[in-house]
């Protein structure tokens, strides 16, 4: 195949989950965003699923999903948390690589390294775990097994390669610096660099085991434009270049898929531009992916890898072990010594965990390790956890140890979490993503101390002592571990400190009833008697996701009266017996985020409750206006009516209109009320919304909705339609009422 076209996105994010709650919880430096997760997503993620494609007059022709037409992968920890986050641009990259193996024959999508960890850094066991995990992660998502892994940071060696193609696996993507040597048959062998080496073809890696693996080197230069000069600044010229780099066989490039929109705003509108372009074969071009380009031409070369290489360090792996030099240069005169005793810290404690899970596991399971790879297939929701005990439980865990193998399990996993590779790619051991990495060890410990093993902290800390932060303030790993990991930590006191406060803040208290507070990785079931006086008194139950052991308390509520929701206080005594403990919520000490989240909660509750009654109070004002007066400019007492303006706008958006001469009346105070509201944007906000969810209704009022589009207009309200018209595409062909609201939305029609 001639003058073939592949450009691949290598979708992203450091897990920020808290690793108890399961929950991303809110970054202030996110904002307006709640977190960087939904910031990113709502500047990349989403765009690329929906790129405008747009006319001469600037009307929407086509809203392209750049993911059906490019090749990609997203792995498990951003994967999950779009399924539950953003559902919307999670279903268009699963119905991408649905059409991408219909039209090719083979998906668009690649599977990726479980937990973005570094594999030639890791053990044999993790490098086995991660790759199973990936595959049963993607199997489950996409319907059918991955042909081609993305390597973390591209970073390879024999081993992986050999654990790739064992899994089945038939091809990765790798770095064009990182081909030692090429050969035509697999004996003689020609030394090549960057920049001699044939980017066109894919090549074979015979591995020692008699396995095979392909690997694709994307185009260097053109990769680099599009991560790093301004190609993404013209769709017209970023398709000259790729149309002018193309030729015999294959033209591929690979980057963050972050660099489309984020990176660069309006990167996914190039980027369109360019498939649409390609598509339509222009300048002999065809799109294809990496499946189908190796189906239809296989290796006829060989390549030697450079072991322990990766696409962003100069010097192997050691940018995620050393002192390396390699950062994005955040800081002038850092330095990187903290990496050494950060990965020697985490590697003593998974080897630690691995000699216990295995010690503890040989009575629990009937094979610990072949239980522990398959445990892959429960965290993607193919085995439901009976069955996996069925398979895998012995029989005397059946019984008393059931609880314990779901901790072991689970152990395992945050384990493997901590050693995400973004901890050591930036240049300070205080990072976000450092601390988050060790969050992420602790949670793995306190299952091993929950399970029986020995305390690993004091090992553990005694090395972190040794990674000294470039910020004399954070001090050592040591101080950052007792400063800002452990008080992440949640205990039943701060569990149920939350879920008391969540339900109180929400007005959701169950007077004899029961009601949950969960999160994605806990819930806590809280059952309340009728309260006496200001007093409730019950049971919570606490139960981890993929753990079936509970922890159980006799509970006792005394809600705030002072209005600080953080002056009530509770008790809690173990259901089994034991101390009973009286605390104050203001004591427990949540930190700043779990506040905040909290404070979300109620603003939200608080938010719609107001609105629900605004909206009830101004459906009755409107049924009061009166008719036009000659001389008059607004309405009387408008200062009195002014918190009504919201409900009053949207009975005049989705209402059939008044009287003449009364709606005339009302439109001059919604005009003159609106034009300095601080609440106008909320309200936009909330209409597009509304819109949007009529549009997803069965049978949608097409007519109604016209209508308000206009209405909307002409009281100088710009909501921003692009959910809606993302919704509205999926309607598609635009034909009647339909048409004419299409019309007014921005459609070419
Ligand atoms: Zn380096």
């Amino acid at each position: 195949m001639d003058r073939a076209l592949c450009i691949h996105g290598h979708f992203y994010q450091p897990p920020r989950e808290d690793p108890w709650l399961g929950r991303i919880l809110p970054e202030g430096s996110a904002a307006p965003s709640v977190h960087w997760n939904a910031r990113i997503c709502r500047e990349s993620y989403t765009p690329l699923a929906r790129a405008r494609r747009l006319d001469g007059q600037g009307h929407i022709v086509e809203l392209l999903n750049c993911y059906e037409w490019m090749s990609f992968n997203a792995g498990p920890t951003l994967l999950s948390w779009m399924a539950r986050s953003a559902p919307e641009t999670y279903a268009r990259i699963l119905e991408a690589d649905r059409a991408s193996v219909k039209r090719l024959g083979h998906g668009n999508a690649l599977a990726q390294i479980y937990h973005h960890v570094i594999m030639p850094l890791a053990s044999e066991l993790d490098k086995e775990l991660e790759v199973a995990w990936a595959v049963d992660d993607f199997t489950a998502r996409f319907g059918r097994a991955p042909e081609g892994l993305w390597l973390s940071e591209t970073a390879v060696d024999t081993p992986t390669l050999e654990v790739l193609a064992a899994a089945g696996l038939r091809f990765t993507i790798l770095a064009p610096s990182q081909a030692v040597a090429v050969s035509d048959d697999g004996r003689k062998w020609r030394d090549v660099d960057a920049g001699s080496l044939d980017m066109t073809e894919p090549y074979t890696v015979a591995l020692p085991s008699g396995r095979s693996m392909a690997v694709f080197f994307y185009h260097g230069p053109l990769s680099q434009a599009v991560a790093f000069e301004s190609l993404l600044a013209d769709g017209e010229n970023f398709f000259r270049r790729l149309s002018g780099a193309a030729g015999r066989g294959l033209l591929s490039l690979a980057t963050d898929g972050e660099t489309y929109g984020h990176h660069f705003t309006f990167g996914e509108m190039a980027l369109a531009y360019v498939l649409d372009q390609a598509r339509s074969g222009r300048d002999g071009l065809s799109l294809t992916n990496y499946g189908a380009y190796l189906a239809a031409n296989p290796p006829q070369r060989f390549v030697r890898i450079r072991e322990a290489s990766a696409w962003s360090c100069a010097h192997g792996v050691e940018r995620w072990r050393s002192d390396c030099g390699c950062t994005n240069g955040e800081h002038a005169g850092y330095n990187q010594k903290w990496r050494a005793p950060l990965r020697q810290a985490l590697n003593l404690l998974k080897s630690r965990l691995d000699a216990h899970f295995f010690e503890a596991g040989k009575g629990l399971f009937t094979d610990p390790r072949k239980a522990l790879v398959a445990y892959g297939q429960v965290m993607a929701g193919t085995v439901a956890q009976e069955a996996f005990e069925a398979a895998w439980f012995s029989s005397a865990s059946k019984a008393a140890g059931r609880g314990t193998a779901w901790k072991l399990l689970a152990m395992q996993a945050w384990g493997l979490a901590s050693f995400a590779s973004c901890a050591w790619f930036f240049d300070e051991i205080s990072r976000l993503e450092p601390v988050n990495g060790l969050t992420f060890a602790l949670r793995a410990m306190e299952l091993a101390r929950a399970t029986g093993m020995a305390d690993p902290e004091p090992e553990v800390t005694a090395i972190l002592a040794g990674a000294v932060s470039n910020d004399p303030a954070m001090g050592t790993g040591r101080d950052i571990w007792d400063n800002m990991v452990r008080p992440r930590r949640e205990t039943p006191k701060s569990l149920v400190t939350q879920a008391l406060l969540t339900l109180a803040l929400e007005e959701r208290l169950p007077s004899g009833g029961q009601a949950v507070v969960s999160w994605p990785g806990v819930a806590v079931t809280v059952r309340l008697d009728p309260p006496t006086g200001n007093a409730w008194s019950g049971t919570a139950s606490i139960c981890y996701h993929l753990e079936t052991a509970t922890e159980d308390f006799f509970v006792t509520f005394h809600p705030s009266k002072t209005g600080e929701p953080f002056d009530g206080c509770a008790t809690m005594e173990p259901t089994t017996g034991g101390l009973e403990e009286g605390f104050c919520f203001a004591s427990v000490g949540l930190p700043v985020n779990k506040r905040q989240a909290l404070a979300d909660a109620f603003a939200r509750h608080a938010e719609a409750v107001f609105f629900e009654t605004m909206l009830a109070q101004s459906a009755t004002a409107r049924c009061l206006v009166t008719e036009l007066q000659e001389a008059q400019h607004t309405i009387n007492l408008a200062p009195l009516w002014l918190h009504l303006w919201p409900g009053l706008v949207w009975h005049d958006v989705f209402d059939l209109p008044l009287p003449e001469k009364r709606a005339a009346l009302l439109r001059l105070f919604l005009m003159e009320a609106g034009r300095d509201s601080p609440v106008k944007a909320a309200l936009e906000a909330r209409l597009a919304a509304e819109t949007t969810r009529r549009i997803h209704l069965p049978d949608p009022d097409w007519t109604l909705l016209a209508r308000l589009l206009h209405r909307t207009a002409d009281l100088e309200l710009h909501p921003d339609w692009w959910a809606a018209q993302n919704a509205l595409w999926e309607r598609r062909p635009f034909a009647g009422t339909m048409a004419t609201f299409a019309k007014a939305l921005g459609f070419a029609v």
